[in-house]
């Protein structure tokens, strides 16, 4: 019998978003003096578990997964952050995915250290069936590091209420009573909040807002452009749009799509609902990804993959506004050329906290076993945005720096003086 492996792609991306994350640290550290010994504390994730995972296909065969969950930092309170699903992870993302998380949680105030997880896998091509035998071994597999004190997951990228719902029910059996708020980003008759699946995209609007307001601009002579048109870029696009704001393109998997005139973005949610993609989309004309990127727009919203904003392609960005969808969607090459260009760019660990926020409501709520009001948690999560916001644009013009290395010194701050009070032995 011949065997034939065939090994997965290999990342040969000379990029690496842990290097990326470790670039700016280094520069908070340096603006904040941090000691040596508190550096080196910070920098490493306190666990890192791998694990292989075997599920049965539905053709019989049985394959072999390999997932990751670290936790980066539990200074704060129980590590929290998403849990991702595919082909490109590996464990230096999940290191960076996982130090963003605390840096993140820090920023927007919210008693949570940072872990992340994922699984090498292309969930487009599995079946629900596979995807519910994967998740259920991966949340056996991680029991021991799941848990509503210790490590609460979350969506990500490729996963969605049902992929909670699954690891909400696992862990349940698992530990032998309902456990809802192990998980966040749950179905709402789960225990899940109101508001949640809007919350990312709704607090990157509210970050847009706060933004165009500092640099003065009005938002009805906007023009905006939108990479990505997951969970996170469409309702993006969607409420920004609702400001008055033109968005003139959009962007997923098949191309990006460019209407000078603005797009209808409710339409383009409703063609992607009913086709799954983009694709054939007639509402714009087709252009790449990359040439969406730099177009003469006044803000760009990345909120696809990471390492999309390089130094090869700062130079050429016309945008006056970035404001960070996605995790890392700027290499810290690029961090330079932008910040001489003199764009104003809000970073991801503070634009897209407005999801982690929301998970925070529902993981009390859980715990109260009292829900809110969808009025309740968007005033309250939009204050949370905005008072972050403020502070890290406070701290960039006291310390004469970007907006992304002021939400850094922000977050190192809270974690590095946590780290003091609770000592070290
Ligand atoms: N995956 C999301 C993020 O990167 C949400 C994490 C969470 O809600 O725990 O922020």
């Amino acid at each position: 019998m011949s065997l034939k492996f065939k090994e997965p792609a290999p990342i040969t991306d000379h990029l690496n978003p842990l290097e990326s994350m470790m670039q700016r640290f280094d520069e908070a550290a340096n603006i904040l003096g941090l000691d040596e010994s508190t550096y080196n504390a910070l920098k490493s994730p306190e666990k890192a578990v791998i694990v292989s995972l075997p599920v049965t296909m539905d053709d019989g065969k049985i394959k072999v997964f390999q997932g990751y969950r670290v936790v980066h930092s539990s200074k704060l309170g129980p590590s929290k952050g998403g849990i991702r699903y595919s082909m490109g992870v590996n464990l230096d993302e999940v290191k960076a995915l996982a130090a963003w998380m605390t840096w993140k949680c820090a920023v927007v105030g919210i008693p949570y250290g940072g872990g992340k997880g994922g699984i090498q896998c292309d969930p487009r091509t599995m079946s629900d069936g596979e995807l519910e035998r994967l998740t259920r071994a991966f949340t056996g597999a991680m029991r021991d590091v799941f848990g509503p004190e210790k490590d609460i997951p979350a969506p990500d990228m490729g996963t969605n209420p049902q992929t909670m719902a699954w690891i909400m029910d696992e862990y349940s059996k698992l530990v032998g009573q309902a456990s809802p708020a192990v998980v966040t980003g749950k179905p709402l008759v789960l225990g899940g909040s109101l508001g949640r699946v809007e919350a990312t995209g709704r607090g990157v609007m509210v970050s847009t807002r706060s933004a165009m307001a500092k640099l003065k601009m009005t938002p009805t002579q906007c023009t905006c452009a939108v990479q990505g048109f997951g969970n996170v870029g469409s309702i993006s696009a969607k409420l920004i749009e609702q400001q008055g704001v033109t968005i003139v393109a959009i962007s997923d998997v098949s191309g990006a799509y460019y209407n000078p005139d603005g797009l209808n973005v409710e339409e383009a949610i409703e063609y992607v609902t009913k086709h799954k993609s983009l694709d054939g989309y007639k509402g714009g004309n087709m252009i790449t990804n990359e040439e969406l990127l730099e177009l003469d727009v006044d803000i760009l919203v990345p909120a696809a993959l990471e390492d999309q904003i390089t130094e090869e392609n700062a130079g050429r960005i016309k945008a006056k506004l970035i404001v960070e969808g996605a995790n890392g969607p700027t290499a810290s090459t690029a961090d330079k050329i932008l910040d001489e260009k003199g764009i104003l760019v809000v970073p991801d660990i503070l634009a897209n906290a407005g999801g982690v926020s929301v998970s925070y409501f529902e993981w009390v709520q859980n715990r109260l076993g009292y829900f809110w009001t969808e009025e309740r948690v968007n005033r309250r999560a939009d204050r949370i945005m905005k008072l972050a916001f403020d502070n890290v644009y406070k701290t960039s013009k006291k310390h004469k720096c970007s907006m992304r290395t002021a939400a850094y010194v922000v977050a190192i701050e809270k974690v590095a003086d946590t780290l003091k009070l609770r000592g070290i032995f």
